[in-house]
Parts: C-alpha cells; sequence; structure tokens
C-alpha cells in the first residue's frame, strides 16, 4: 500500500459506510492527524475516517479487518505518549462526531455518552443535576471521554477519587473482528469477569470505545483551595507527605517549579503564583463546610511547618478557579516556550518525590535544554516538560535519553514508567525494565485473545515485534548512565 494514499476500492468501502466527505485523505488534512501531543514520533496515515455513530465504526472496522489494514481510533489526539500513530498507509478512526451526552439519570448518578464527549462538557452537563464526573485530566477542555478511558486518565481530582477506571461502569466496543459488545453496565457491582476493566487503560488496543458507561458523584457541599509557596522544590514535596503523614485527605496536592509559575504568569493562564517562589503546593479540600474549614485550617498550620514563603488561601470561587487555570494551563504555557514538547510521565512512591526531582534537575542540566515541574505530587506522579526544537535531530536524540534515563531511575526507586498517559510508542521499550519476560508474554497473549492480527493500534505499549519497529521508531536501549552527545 502506498504511502499517501489508499487502494481505490478500500476507499470507495470505507466512503459507503460513512459517506464521501467524511474520509480525507488530502495532505494537508492528514497533516494533522501524524502525531498526538507528543510530536517527537510521528507517522502520517493513509486516511482519515470520521463515523458518525456505533453502527458505522462497526462498518468501517469490518472493512479494515477484511483488508488487513492497520487502525487505531482517535478522540482529541491530545495524548502524550504516541498512542495513536499507524503505519504508514493504516487508517485512523476519528470520533469527534461521536459527541453527545445520551443520558445523564440522575436517580442512579450515571451518564451515557459517546466516546468524543469532551471531558469538561460532560462536567458542566453533570453540574445542572449537582453532579460531576470526578477525573478531570488538565486536559479536560479539549481531551474525549474515551481517550481518557482508553489511557485510564488521572488528574488533580483522582488522588482523592482514583483513576478514569473507578469511574468508568461500563463501556459498549467494537471489536478488531467488527463485532459489538457491551461490557459491565450500571450497575456497580457484577459477577462477570472485569473486561470492563480490561479495556479501561488498553490504549485502543483492545477494543474500539463506541460507548461509555459513567459514574458521576454529587459536588461536595464546599471546597477550600490554598497553596503555600516554597524555597525549592524539595520542600514542597516534605510539606506533601507531612499532609499526608497526618491523616487528612485532600481533594488534589499538586506542585508547579519555578519554570512553570513564570510561564504560567507570563500567559493569559496568570494566577498570581509568586514568582519569586521555587516551587508551590496547590492543596484542595472537600466535604461539609466545617470540615472544609477545618481540613483546611490543619493544612495551613503544616504548610506553616515547612518555612513558606507565603500562603494563600482562595477567597471565593473566581479565585479558586483562578489557581486552577493557571495549573491547568501550565502545560498550554509551557508549549509557548519551544517549538516541541515532551512531557514525561513517571512514578516514584511520595516519599522519593525530592530525590527524584533532584535528579530531574541533574539530568536536565546535561541535556542543556529548559526543563518545568508540574505533578501530581500526592499520587507520586512526576511530569518534567521539556521544551526542545524537534527540527534538530541532536536535542530529539537529548531529550530522548533524559526521558529514559529519569524513567530507569523512577524504576531504581521502586517506582513506575506511566501513571496516567500510558506506554504508547514513547516507552514500550522500556517494559522490559519494568516486566520480566514471562509477565510480557502473559500480556501479548491477552491482547492476542482481542486483537489477534495485531491490527487494532499495532506496536504501542508492549516491546515491538521487528515489522511493525520499521514502520514507526527503533527504540535504542539505553542505560542510566548513557553519556549525552558531546
Ligand atoms: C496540556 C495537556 C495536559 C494533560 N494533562 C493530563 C492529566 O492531567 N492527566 C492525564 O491523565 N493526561 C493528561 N494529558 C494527556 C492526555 O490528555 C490524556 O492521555 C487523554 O486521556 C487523551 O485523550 P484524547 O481524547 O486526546 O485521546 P487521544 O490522544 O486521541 O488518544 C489517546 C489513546 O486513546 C486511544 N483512544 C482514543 N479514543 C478511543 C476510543 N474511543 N476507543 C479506543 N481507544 C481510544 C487512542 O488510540 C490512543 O491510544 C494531558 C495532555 C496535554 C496536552
Amino acid at each position: 500500500m502506498s504511502a499517501t494514499g489508499l487502494p481505490p476500492l478500500l476507499r470507495q468501502r470505507l466512503e459507503a459506510a460513512v459517506g464521501t466527505e467524511h474520509v480525507l485523505t488530502d495532505a494537508g488534512s492528514l497533516l494533522a492527524y501524524e502525531s498526538d501531543a507528543l510530536t517527537l514520533f510521528r507517522c502520517q496515515p493513509g486516511a482519515v475516517v470520521l463515523p458518525a455513530d456505533a453502527q458505522q465504526v462497526q462498518a468501517c472496522v469490518q472493512v479494515l479487518h477484511e483488508a488487513g489494514v492497520p487502525f487505531a481510533a482517535r478522540g482529541a489526539g491530545t495524548g502524550l505518549s504516541g498512542g495513536l500513530l499507524v503505519p504508514a498507509g493504516g487508517v485512523i478512526l476519528a470520533l469527534s462526531r461521536m459527541n453527545r451526552v445520551l443520558e445523564i439519570d440522575v436517580e442512579r448518578r450515571v451518564a451515557r455518552c459517546e466516546p468524543g464527549v469532551v471531558n469538561a462538557v460532560l462536567g458542566r452537563h453533570a453540574a445542572q443535576h449537582g453532579l460531576r464526573y470526578a477525573p478531570d485530566p488538565a486536559s479536560q477542555t479539549v481531551s474525549t471521554l474515551g481517550g481518557n478511558a482508553a489511557e485510564n486518565a488521572g488528574g488533580p481530582q483522582c488522588f482523592l477519587h482514583g483513576n478514569t477506571t473507578q469511574h468508568v461502569l461500563g463501556v459498549e466496543v467494537v471489536l478488531a473482528d467488527g463485532r459489538r459488545e457491551t461490557w459491565g453496565g450500571p450497575h456497580a457491582l457484577s459477577d462477570d469477569l472485569d473486561l470492563r476493566g480490561f479495556a479501561c487503560g488498553s490504549e485502543g488496543s483492545v477494543a474500539v470505545l463506541t460507548g461509555l458507561i459513567l459514574r458521576l458523584i454529587p459536588q461536595p457541599e464546599a471546597v477550600g483551595t490554598l497553596f503555600g509557596a516554597f524555597a525549592d522544590v524539595a520542600t514542597a514535596c516534605r510539606a506533601v507527605s507531612a499532609i499526608v503523614a497526618a491523616g487528612l485527605q485532600p481533594l488534589a496536592l499538586e506542585v508547579m517549579d519555578q519554570r512553570a509559575i513564570h510561564a504560567v504568569e507570563d500567559s493569559v493562564y496568570r494566577a498570581g503564583l509568586p514568582r519569586e517562589a521555587g516551587a508551590v503546593l496547590i492543596v484542595e479540600v472537600e466535604g461539609t463546610a466545617a470540615q472544609v474549614e477545618r481540613d483546611a485550617a490543619a493544612v495551613e498550620a503544616l504548610l506553616g511547618e515547612h518555612a513558606p514563603l507565603q500562603i494563600e488561601r482562595a477567597q471565593d470561587e473566581a479565585h479558586r478557579l483562578r489557581i486552577w487555570k493557571g495549573r491547568k494551563g501550565a502545560g498550554g504555557a509551557l508549549g509557548r516556550l519551544a517549538p516541541d514538547s515532551l512531557v514525561m510521565d513517571g512514578v516514584v512512591p511520595r516519599s522519593h518525590l525530592a530525590e527524584i526531582m533532584e535528579f530531574v534537575e541533574e539530568v536536565a542540566e546535561q541535556t542543556g535544554l529548559p526543563v518545568a515541574n508540574l505533578f501530581h505530587a500526592g499520587d507520586g506522579n512526576i511530569h518534567p516538560h521539556f521544551s526542545y526544537d524537534g527540527r534538530d535531530p541532536d536535542q530529539c536524540a537529548r531529550v530522548e535519553i533524559a526521558s529514559t534515563k529519569i524513567l530507569l531511575k523512577c524504576l531504581e526507586l521502586d517506582g513506575s514508567i506511566s501513571g496516567e498517559h500510558g506506554i504508547g510508542l514513547e516507552k514500550q521499550h522500556l517494559m522490559e525494565s519494568q516486566f520480566d519476560a514471562e509477565e510480557l508474554a502473559l500480556m501479548q497473549q491477552l491482547r492476542r485473545v482481542f486483537n489477534p492480527a495485531d491490527l487494532l493500534n499495532p506496536g504501542k505499549g508492549l516491546p515491538m515485534k521487528r515489522g511493525c519497529a520499521e514502520a514507526f521508531h527503533r527504540h535504542r536501549h539505553l542505560t542510566l548512565d548513557e553519556e549525552f552527545p558531546a
């Protein structure tokens, strides 16, 4: 198959399934689909197909299955692990037209949605009924519920309420051969094999999610948001540990370092964060008004024990939203600093946060590239954000080496190579460092049950077979001692 187009018969069959105008093959359109938000890896698809509903997804998948053409589902393309590239000539099923909130069942506290619904849109629908959808990735104004479920997305509030998988009650799927099934359902308790759970976090390699049945929870009576500003990141991390050790259960514990603060304060996301601080720790608590008052006071007292430069509590909802606009806009603000970004995703036990952040600084100095840090500190989930120019092969090599070193260090500290962005293409070569051969073989076997020909989002998550490797990117096997190019 040519890298630039589809065989005419295949194209005709896809057009018959979704309508001519919903099959994109011109170079300009395809350019927008050649990567997700990790632009280090690119591969132009042969076509992008935009189905309107589950029947059309099914029709497309049947055609692609019969033709033996690789394909991947796409939500908003905000993924940060190179999770939805298809080999040249493959097809992207872009689900952005499947964006209807089908039902909010207030009594059962359940929402039924199509996969292309943007996370924050569901939030707005739920809020009209005094409810909310808890998973709140910083990308929530853009990223979709389908993408969130496929990546098992986290977010600031997930420290208290858990990642996406804890809020997905059921999924409607189209399997790799075109069969349609429903896994799980609105009843929280089920004695079936948990295929719903298997789909969450499967990075689009087990099934295409065409419908989601989601748990909603009540809005809290009150919320308290505050931040402490500290001289450095290590002190902010120690304050995080102290808050958890005291038995408090905040909704969110988020750290931003000075580079992130400056990027935010220089942008439209300005939040009034102190520029002189080496780091800020944002804490949010929720509950009844009395609980919030008690917990916020306890947090303030603990922050006060860590030599804060400043402690500030949001005085009203506008102030609170301004703080969150700064935190959630930080990724966008940092994106202004260079043509490309590599936003990492690693996990360490909270007690090792200060140590890993020191290591990140050390590595960043060796790369000569700027790194900013903003992270879900409560979960020990770090996101070093490297700014670089992807047109410069030397800078690309440096960020790849840096990110590998940092993730290997996370493993050395008893952590993990991913908390919420998935493995994708970015980290599949590191799976062998986290899991042994038997574990990987078991994962591969499980996946093959659902994706026997590896047509559905091939080459992601698990170490690649040789044929696939050539289609994308051959990772070098690096070690913690790897030297940077002179
Ligand atoms: C500025 C910024 C901030 C971010 N903050 C966070 C954060 O706080 N927490 C977090 O977890 N992530 C965060 N992310 C990463 C990203 O937004 C999440 O991974 C998100 O869940 C991806 O959603 P999406 O709709 O963009 O999915 P896409 O990028 O389109 O796809 C991601 C993966 O899901 C698969 N997929 C998508 N839709 C479906 C479907 N319907 N069926 C099957 N597979 C599907 C794709 O094949 C791909 O493998 C951030 C990204 C950016 C750019």
